[in-house]
Parts: C-alpha cells; structure tokens; sequence
C-alpha cells in the first residue's frame, strides 16, 4: 500500500475510464448506424461494452464475490480483446472462417484454465496469462493493420499500428516486472503501488486513444471511398474527366518544357454498340481502359474523358516517347479481341499527340493541339497516331 495512492486511486481510474468507454461504446453505435454494411463498427462497440463491464467488476474488488471480480472479470476483458481484434479483422477485409474461432479463444483458455488448474489463483500467474493471451491479440492486430495498410493509406491505420504496437510492447514489460518483483500471491484487491498506477495509467490511455482512433478510422474511411469515388470513372475504374483535368493542369504548373499529352478515341465505335449491344460496347471499353492502364508509364496520368475517348497525360515524356506509347496503345488496340454472343469483336484506335515544348504548358492549348492531332488521325483513315506540329 502507500505509493502513489495519495493522488491516484485505482477504482477511481477504473470508473473513469468506464465512463469514457462509454461515451466511445455509444459513439460508435452511433456511427454504424448510418453505415451498417461497416459491421466491424459493432465488434469495436461490443469490445468497449465488454471492457467497461470487466472495469467496473475489477473497481468492485473486494465489494463482489471473488469468482466474479477475478475469473469472470477477466475471461470478459479477454473476449473483449478478441472482439477488439475482429473488429481490426473485418476492417481490413481479412475475415475468413478462422475469424470466429481466434476471437474466442483467449476467453475460452482462460475459462479452461481457471476451471482446470489452481494456477490461476496466484495473482502473479493470473497477470502474466493474462497479459501473454492480450500480446496476442494485440500482435494479431497489428499484423492485420500492417497488411492492411498498403491497400488504404490512411494515416489513422498507421497510427493505430503504433499505438496498438507500444502496447503490446507493455504487456512484455509488465511480465517481466511480475517475475522482478511478484506481488502477494493470494492477494484479491489490487495494491496501489506506483507500478500498478503505472500500469492503469498506460492501459487507460490505450483504452481511451485507441476509441478515439477507431473514430478516425471510421471516418477518414468513408471520406477516402467519397473522394475515390467522386474521382474514378465508374466503368473503367481510370481517373474521370474532372480529376484528369485537375491532376494534369497541376502537373503543368510551373511551366515545364517536358511533358506530352495523348488522345484517344476508338474509331467506329458507334457500330459496335449498334452490331453488337450496349453492353458488349461497355465490355470493349473495359477491355480498352486495361490496356491504356497497362501502358500507362509510374507518374502518367490515365483517363476516360468522354464515351470513347479516353486520355493520357505523361508529365515527364518527350513527344517522342509519347508518340512511341501511344502506338504501343495503338498496336495491342488492334490486337484486342473481345468475344461476344454476337461474334467476335476486334477494333481499332486513333491518337493525337501533342507535346509541351511545341505547344507550351498550358492545358487548354495543349488538349485542343492533341484534339486537332486526333482529328487529322480520323481524317487520314484511322488505326494510327498522328502529332501535333506547330505551324
Ligand atoms: P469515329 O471513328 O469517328 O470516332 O466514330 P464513332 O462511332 O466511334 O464515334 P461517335 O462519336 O459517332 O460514336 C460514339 C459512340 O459511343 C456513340 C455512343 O452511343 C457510344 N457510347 C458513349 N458512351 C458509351 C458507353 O458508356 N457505353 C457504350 N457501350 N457506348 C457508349
Ligand atoms: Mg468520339
Ligand atoms: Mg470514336
């Protein structure tokens, strides 16, 4: 006794940090309720219901029967860990059939054992089980969040690792603290020494930190698929016809003299949608957009701009190189087959190029001197590319 107990009470911690779960716990029911395909949302909501739960059974050490406030308080902060992680799981897509088997097991350990071996009624056992079976989920997910993370940039999802990770870092710490220096064996309520004011101190930082970051999550989600979503072409999945112009006139700021724009446009479309449908049209530019897209060199900047016609902005080619690409396009066009109910369809492709040392970095001028180039490809029978010379 004695320590830190002068400014720091354990329950008193224990019922704040409940509160403040709660305010996270109704948070996020809140938050999935106006996006309930987002079921992760609940697995994070039900950890928190769970740990409040398990907090306040712990802060009532002493008050409530034994059983309740050792073994079931912990077996209930265990699938509440275990729910935390699949929470993680389903964020990052990962869920799979072992998903439900790993969230419970940490629970179902710890009741087997509490049920099977007296090893748990020495608190320093208990405490080191305890925080063996929380590393381990506190490592599952940090390793889903690491996986995870090169599919959705967001910082929160980096953070979240680092946080969850200098957690895991302090179970390991606290084991080791437990076999330095063991507490009473049999002791029931919590001693209110520095390092366990410590240690309450630091999981109810995480415990707070971690909610509030699952917020971020949530949100900084949904406004990077809103962002996607207002910028792609639905169809083809390229860049639509607003961001390809606002990520090309500010790729040309600054005057540059490299860079060189292409246009496409598939030549006699029309008929194909008229020969063979509509939606073996919507094929045949599925198909064509995989092509720019595999063509398209790291920094070019791909995009479907109107039914046909699609465009690609290299910031750093020469026309040269872009006349070379764009009949790379042109080539592997005319090589495309797409089958169909109504036969097979092959097609071909026109393209303007125009470059920035010969019309100058100004967007406007430049597409118009790639659409005149495009025109003249039409007008001297198609199937090629053609290059905007200036007079
Ligand atoms: P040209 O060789 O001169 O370019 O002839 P074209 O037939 O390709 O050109 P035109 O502009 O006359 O026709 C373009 C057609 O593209 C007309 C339109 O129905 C079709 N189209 C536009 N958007 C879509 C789409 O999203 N899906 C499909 N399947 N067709 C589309
Ligand atoms: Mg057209
Ligand atoms: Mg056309």
């Amino acid at each position: 006794m004695g320590g830190v107990s002068e400014f720091l009470d354990i329950p008193t911690l224990l019922y704040t940090v409940a509160a403040a779960s709660l305010c996270i716990c109704v948070s996020l029911i809140v938050t999935w309720s106006s996006v309930r395909h987002e079921t992760y949302i609940l697995w994070w909501a039900a950890a928190y219901g769970l740990a409040i739960l398990t907090m306040v059974l712990v802060a009532l050490r002493g008050l409530v029967p034994h059983f309740l406030s050792v073994t079931v308080a912990d077996a209930v902060l265990l699938a509440s860990f275990g729910s935390l992680w699949l929470g993680y799981h389903q964020f990052a897509r990962l869920d799979g059939d072992r998903g439900w088997w790993r969230a419970g097991f940490g629970a179902l350990i710890w009741v087997a054992m509490a049920a099977a071996t007296p090893l748990l009624d020495n608190m320093n056992a208990r405490a080191a089980v305890l925080s063996g079976i929380e590393l381990v989920y506190l490592l599952f997910i940090v390793v889903d969040l690491v996986r995870h993370y090169p599919k959705e940039h967001l910082p929160s999802v980096a953070l979240t690792a680092v946080v969850v990770g200098i957690h895991a870092a302090m179970q390991i710490y606290w084991v080791v603290v437990m076999i330095v220096a063991p507490l009473e064996p049999t002791a029931i309520v919590l001693p209110n020494s520095l390092a366990m004011g410590l240690r309450f101190t630091e999981s109810s930082l995480f415990v707070v930190f971690l909610g509030l970051l699952q917020l971020v999550l949530i949100g900084q989600r949904s406004e990077r698929r809103y962002r996607i979503a207002a910028e792609t072409d639905s169809l083809t999945g390229l860049a639509n016809r607003g961001h390809y112009f606002d990520r090309t006139e500010d790729a040309l700021v600054g005057g540059k003299d490299r860079g060189a724009l292409i246009l496409f446009d598939i030549d006699h479309f029309k008929s194909i949608n008229d020969t063979h449908g509509h939606p073996v049209g919507d094929r045949v530019l599925i198909e064509f957009a995989a092509i720019i897209r595999a063509t398209t060199p790291a920094g070019g900047i791909a995009a479907r701009i109107g039914g046909e016609e699609f465009a690609l902005f290299l910031p750093d080619a020469t026309t040269d190189e872009a006349v070379e690409i764009a009949d790379r396009v042109r080539r592997a066009t005319a090589n495309l087959r797409v089958a169909a109910a109504t036969g097979t369809v092959g097609l071909t492709v026109s393209c303007g190029v125009a470059g920035v040392r010969e019309t100058g970095s100004d967007h406007q001028a430049l597409h118009a001197s790639a659409d005149r180039a495009l025109y003249d490809a039409k007008g001297e029978g198609r199937d090629r590319v053609s290059i905007h010379r200036s007079h």
